[in-house]
C-alpha cells in the first residue's frame, strides 16, 4: 500500500514516446513514430519546440511548447509523449542493448545477468508463448473451477492475489502512520477492471460507452476461454454488476489522498466480523502473511460492501470473475488472441492508444518490473557517472536552503510552526541515483524458455517479500522506484526524496545547457519533491515521518486557506473537453509544482551570486539570445511540453493527481510575479492576473 508516494509524473504502463534529432532546427510537421522508432536525447533547451509567434504573457505554454506537438506528434504505439516518455524511451533502448548482452553472455545458472537474460529471452519467445495455449493457467482456471461453495472463496482468493490477480481486495504490508519506524499489515479495496470508483458510477455519454466496452471486453475474455457466446454475455453483465457493488463501497480518489482517511487500525477480530465472506483470519494466513493481532483496514466501508456482494452473487458468476481476473493479468504471456484482446480494451478504448508497442520493448520494461535491481545494478554501473551525482547533490542542497529562507521569511506561520517545519526540512533525507544496498534476488528461479513460470515466480516473490515486512522495521534506505526510472519522489513517511539515475539526464538535466535551464528543469522537480513534504498531504506527517499534527491552530487554519485558494483557482481551468481540473485531487501536485518552481528560482539566484558559471557553449546561442530568468522559466515550462491522446487525456482527468501538462506550465506563471517580470508582461495580461495563489 504505497499509494500516498507523491510522483513527479504519472506513471503509465504503456509507455512509449518518439524522438527528435536534437539539432533539428525546422519546426514543420512530422509524422509519428512506429514501434520501432528510434529515441534520441531531447536537449535542455529546445528551440525547435517554441512557438515564437505565441505571446509569452498571453499563453506561456504556447510559447514555450507551441511546435511540440507537430514535431513530436504522438507514436502510434504511445497514449502520450513528452520529455518524459522521451527519456523513458531512451533508457529502454539503453535497457535493451544491456539485456541483449546478457542473452548472448550465458551467465552462471543463477547469477543476476542469467536471471535477467532468461527472464528477458523467454518473454520475447512468443511462439513458444502460443504453443503453450492455455496449459499455463490450467492449474488456476481448474481450481477455479473446482469451487463447490463459497465457503472455498478466500483460500482461493489467497493463491491468486498471491501470484498479482487483483480478485476482491489487496492485501499487503505498509508504515505505520502512526508510528513511521514499523511495517504494519494493511487491507485494502481491490477487485476492479476498471481504472477507479467513478468509472462504474458516471452517467455521461463518454463514461456510458466505455463501460460497454468493458462489458464487452469481459465477454470476449471469457469466450477466449472457451465459454460459449451467449453465456459470456450474461456472465460478463453479471460481473459487471459486481464490480460496481465494490465501486460503491470504496474510496473515491480525492479521499484516498487524505492520510487520516486511509488509516484505521484495527484488531484482526474486529474487522473479521465486518466480512465474514474473506475469512480474513485464515486468509492471512493462506496468503503466506505473518500473523497479526491487528491491522490497518484502510478502506473500511469497502468490506461490509464487499461481503454484501460475494453473497447476493451466483458462485457461477464469482468462479467467471476470477477466470476474466486471471486471463487479463498474464494477458501478456498467454497465446495472442489474449494478449491483442487485453491491448483493444486498455490501450486502444481506455487510452485512445492505436498500436501495441513491440514485444521487446514490453519485455524490457516487464524486466525492469519484476528484476529492476538486477537489471538497474548494471544500468547504474555503465551509465550513471559521478559527476551526475555529485551536481545533483549540490543541486538538491541549494534547494534545501532555499527552502529554509523561505520558511524564514513567509508571513502567515509563526515562530513556533516555523521552528517545527524547519525541524522537518533539516531532516529530509535525499536518495540520489540507486539504492546502497540491493535487492536479493537469490530465491527467484528465473528459467529459460518459461515465460509464464517466470513471471508468476517473480510476483510470487515480490508478494512474499512485500508480506515479510510485516512486523519488521521499515528500512528506509530501499527504493519505491527503480534506476533507470524516469520519474522522482518524496516518501511522507520516511520524509526523504528520491531521484533515480534514470532521469538526471537531458532534458532534465544537459550538462550542455546554462545553470538557468537545469535549475528550472531538473531544479524544480526537485523543488517539487520538497515541497511534497509540505503540501496539504505531506503537511499532516512531522519530520520523523508520523502522522502526528505539528502545526498550531492559527497557522493550520492560514495553511488551509492558501491551499483552498490552489484548489479553487485550479477548479477553474479546463482539463480536456467538457472536463474541469479536479482543484481537490491535484491539490498536492499543484502545491508541489507553484511552490518548487520559487524554489529554483531562489536557489538559481542564489548560485548566480556566488559564481559566474560558465554556461555558454558556442552551440548554445540561441539560449543564450534569453535571460538567464527567461530561460529558467523556459526550462520549466519544457518539462511538460507534450501531447496526448483525447481518451489518455479524459482519463488522466479522473484518476492522475497531476494537472494536465499545460495547466502545470501556465497554472504556475500566473501565480509567480517573477515571471511576469523576466517577460515584461503588463498587469492584467492572462499570465500577470491581478489575484495570484501562493503557498510557499
Ligand atoms: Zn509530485
Amino acid at each position: 500500500m504505497r499509494h500516498l508516494l507523491c510522483v513527479v509524473s504519472i506513471v503509465v504502463l504503456a509507455s512509449l514516446g518518439v524522438a527528435q534529432d536534437a539539432g533539428n532546427a525546422n519546426p514543420s510537421a512530422q509524422q509519428p513514430k512506429g514501434p520501432d522508432a528510434k529515441y534520441n536525447l531531447i536537449p535542455g533547451f529546445d528551440a525547435t519546440a517554441m512557438d515564437k509567434s505565441a505571446d509569452p504573457c498571453v499563453d506561456f505554454y504556447q510559447y514555450a511548447c507551441g511546435n511540440f506537438s507537430k514535431i513530436h506528434p504522438t507514436p502510434s504505439d504511445a497514449p502520450e509523449f513528452d520529455e518524459f516518455y522521451n527519456l523513458m524511451e531512451y533508457n529502454t533502448q539503453v535497457l535493451h542493448d544491456i539485456l541483449e548482452q546478457a542473452t548472448s553472455s550465458r551467465a552462471p545458472a543463477g547469477s543476476n545477468e542469467q536471471k535477467i537474460g532468461d527472464f528477458y529471452e523467454s518473454c520475447l519467445d512468443t511462439a513458444a508463448i502460443e504453443k503453450h495455449g492455455l496449459e499455463p493457467i490450467q492449474a488456476q482456471l481448474q481450481q477455479i473451477a473446482a469451487l463447490k461453495s463459497k465457503a472455498e472463496l478466500p483460500q482461493l482468493a489467497a493463491r491468486l492475489n498471491r501470484m498479482g490477480v487483483g480478485v476482491f481486495f489487496d492485501y499487503s504490508s505498509m508504515p505505520d502512520f502512526k508510528d513511521a519506524t514499523m511495517e504494519i499489515a494493511a487491507i485494502d479495496q481491490g477487485g476492479l477492471g476498471l481504472p477507479e470508483k467513478d468509472f462504474y458510477l458516471r452517467t455521461d455519454a463518454k463514461s456510458e460507452e466505455l463501460r460497454k466496452q468493458y462489458v464487452a471486453h469481459v465477454a470476449k475474455m471469457l469466450s477466449l476461454l472457451g465459454e460459449a457466446q451467449d453465456a459470456a454475455q450474461a456472465d460478463a453483465q453479471k460481473i459487471m454488476d459486481f464490480e460496481t457493488a465494490l465501486a460503491k463501497g470504496s474510496l473515491g480518489v480525492v479521499e484516498r489522498r487524505d492520510p487520516e482517511k486511509d488509516y484505521h487500525m484495527m484488531p484482526l477480530a474486529s474487522f473479521a466480523a465486518t466480512a465474514p465472506a474473506i475469512e480474513a483470519p485464515k486468509y492471512i494466513e493462506w496468503i503466506g502473511s505473518p500473523q497479526v493481532e491487528k491491522l490497518n483496514v484502510v478502506s473500511p466501508d469497502f468490506f461490509p460492501a464487499l461481503n454484501k456482494a460475494i453473497d447476493a452473487t451466483d458462485l457461477p458468476v464469482l468462479q467467471a470473475y476470477m477466470r476474466v481476473h486471471l486471463a487479463d493479468s498474464f494477458a501478456s504471456r498467454l497465446p495472442h488472441a489474449f494478449d491483442d484482446e487485453h491491448f483493444d480494451f486498455y490501450g486502444r478504448k481506455l487510452q485512445g492508444t492505436p498500436e501495441q508497442q513491440a514485444r521487446w520493448k514490453r519485455c524490457v520494461e516487464s524486466t525492469d518490473g519484476s528484476l529492476g535491481e538486477a537489471l538497474g545494478q548494471i544500468y547504474v554501473q555503465k551509465y550513471f557517472t559521478p559527476d551526475m551525482k555529485a551536481e545533483t547533490v549540490q543541486m538538491v542542497r541549494d534547494i534545501e536552503a532555499a527552502m529554509g529562507k523561505d520558511i524564514d521569511a513567509i508571513d502567515w506561520m509563526s515562530p513556533e510552526t516555523k521552528v517545527k517545519a524547519k525541524e522537518k526540512l533539516h531532516a529530509v533525507a535525499n536518495k540520489i541515483g540507486y539504492p546502497n544496498k540491493w535487492r536479493d534476488y537469490s530465491k527467484l528461479d528465473i528459467q529459460p524458455n518459461d515465460a509464464f513460470g517466470n513471471t508468476m515466480r517473480a510476483r510470487e516473490f515480490e508478494n512474499a517479500y512485500q508480506l515479510n515486512k510485516i512486523g519488521k522495521p521499515v528500512d528506509r534506505q530501499e527504493w519505491e522506484m527503480t534506476p533507470p526510472t524516469v520519474n522522482a519522489y518524496y516518501n511522507p513517511t520516511e520524509n526523504n526524496i528520491n531521484f533515480p539515475a534514470g532521469i538526471l539526464q537531458p532534458a532534465f538535466y544537459d550538462k550542455n545547457a546554462s545553470a538557468a535551464t537545469n535549475y528550472g528543469h531538473i531544479g524544480a522537480i526537485v523543488g517539487h519533491e520538497l515541497t511534497h513534504g509540505f503540501d496539504d498531504q505531506g503537511a499532516k506527517f512531522d519530520a520523523d515521518g508520523n502522522l502526528h499534527n505539528w502545526w498550531t491552530a492559527q497557522d493550520k487554519k492560514n495553511f488551509d486557506e492558501k491551499t483552498d485558494c490552489i484548489a479553487n483557482e485550479y477548479s477553474q481551468f479546463t482539463a480536456v473537453d467538457d472536463i474541469k481540473v479536479n482543484g481537490r485531487l491535484t491539490l498536492g501536485e499543484n502545491t508541489a509544482d507553484n511552490g518548487g518552481l520559487r524554489l529554483a528560482l531562489m536557489a538559481l539566484i542564489a548560485h548566480q551570486a556566488e559564481a559566474a558559471h560558465g554556461n555558454a557553449s558556442s552551440e548554445q546561442n540561441e539560449e543564450q539570445s534569453f535571460t538567464p530568468q527567461q530561460q529558467f522559466f523556459l526550462g520549466w515550462a519544457q518539462n511538460y511540453c507534450a501531447t496526448q491522446r483525447p481518451e489518455f487525456a479524459r482519463m488522466l482527468a479522473r484518476i492522475d493527481p497531476h494537472s494536465p501538462d499545460h495547466i502545470r506550465v501556465t497554472g504556475v506563471v500566473v501565480n509567480m510575479p517573477d515571471f511576469a517580470k523576466a517577460f515584461s508582461c503588463k498587469a492584467g495580461q492572462p499570465m500577470a492576473p491581478a489575484k495570484a495563489c501562493r503557498v510557499w
